[in-house]
């Protein structure tokens, strides 16, 4: 089998690889070529952790494996960041195992390309302004690839906790944007895409802040009880997500499915838009991707990565 170790990926995976792999994989899922299998995430009563694996096959890619790992919040006294997590890839012929992958840049990654492809596809005609809210660890990496996709001029931003404002003017300043931090009703207003990448568990961003033509990429929910948005916000808007299950059992669309107001059946697989199965954001103000993470999305990062690692001379080969 191939190891690819966690130092090596960010030297290896570069932002257009990675959403190659994910727009591939949303579209091999629309045409029923993958589909991921049911998410285990347990408390194991041991440093309050959450660990659990996320599984999947892709039939075009012939992809075959798992994530593991999960959220130990007591990990800073160990030197190390609280989400964990490495990926196994499978033969699909035969069983054995192919690779181990580090997990956590790839997850961050994976998850950017996953909102950044979002809105190639539904973003309005012409969106010039970025709205960020939440400033943790993920958001750099999703105005970095927001930026990267798109043509946005300017970003502006909002967070529960403003110290942490910082990052956000530090990465727009990367990227060599203007940044202003603001209220949420005038980030509703003026952003034409607005990525939301919090651990919220009540809603944020609410109905009346959203001044359409916008579309939201909705990125922090992925647990039941999350939630960022607003359920009027969602039973106003076209829905789209990358697992409709999901979306309506751990991600955001879970509140509005409780009331009631949305049911799987006004929620849009991405990747129908990607294969040109549906029209995508057509005369609609609002359009909302509730991006929840699937394990296909790992899988193909990863299997990207251990392709330019062996092509590099970076992967290792271990006898198992
Ligand atoms: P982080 O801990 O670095 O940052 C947390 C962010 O949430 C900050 O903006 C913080 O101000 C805010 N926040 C914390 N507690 C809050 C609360 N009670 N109410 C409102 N806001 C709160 O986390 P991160 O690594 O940046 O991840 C952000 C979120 O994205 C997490 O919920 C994580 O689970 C989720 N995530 C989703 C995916 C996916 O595929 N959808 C992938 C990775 C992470």
């Amino acid at each position: 089998m191939w190891v690819v170790p966690e130092g090596e990926i960010a030297g290896l995976m570069t932002p257009e690889a990675a959403f190659d792999a994910v727009e591939a994989v949303f579209a091999a899922m629309a045409r029923g070529d993958a589909r991921n299998f049911p998410v285990v995430r347990e408390a194991i009563g041991h440093e309050d952790a959450l660990y659990g694996f996320k599984g999947g096959f892709d039939g075009a890619g012939l992809t075959l494996g798992l994530k593991a790992g999960g959220y130990w919040p007591n990990n800073a006294g160990h030197g190390l960041i609280n989400h964990q997590s490495t990926v196994f890839l499978f033969d699909p012929d035969t069983g054995r195992v192919s690779a181990a992958v580090g997990g956590n840049l790839l997850t961050a990654l994976r998850t950017a390309a996953a909102s950044a492809v979002s809105s190639k596809y539904l973003a309005p005609q012409g969106a010039r302004v970025l709205g960020m809210i939440g400033a943790g660890h993920q958001s750099a990496f999703q105005m970095r690839a927001a930026v990267r996709f798109g043509a946005f001029e300017r970003v502006i931003g909002w967070n529960p906790h403003p110290a942490m404002l910082t990052r956000l003017a530090d990465t727009a300043a990367e990227l060599g944007l203007p940044f202003e931090a603001v209220d949420l009703p005038r980030l509703g207003a003026e952003a034409d895409v607005i990525i939301s990448i919090t651990s919220a568990f009540a809603p944020l961003l609410m109905n009346a802040h959203v001044k359409g033509p916008t579309h939201i990429a909705a990125m922090g929910t992925d647990t039941r009880g999350k939630q960022e948005l607003d359920p009027a916000l969602v039973a106003r808007a076209r829905l789209f997500t990358d697992e409709v299950a999901q979306s309506v059992g751990i991600g955001e669309f879970q509140h509005a499915a409780a009331q009631k107001t949305v049911s799987a059946d006004d929620i849009t697989a991405l990747g129908q838009v990607i294969i040109g199965r549906h029209e995508g954001r057509g005369d609609a103000e609002v359009t909302i991707f509730d991006g929840t993470g699937v394990g296909l999305q790992d899988l193909a990062v990863a299997a990207a990565v251990v392709n330019l690692a062996k092509q590099q001379g970076k992967a290792i080969e271990v006898e198992i």
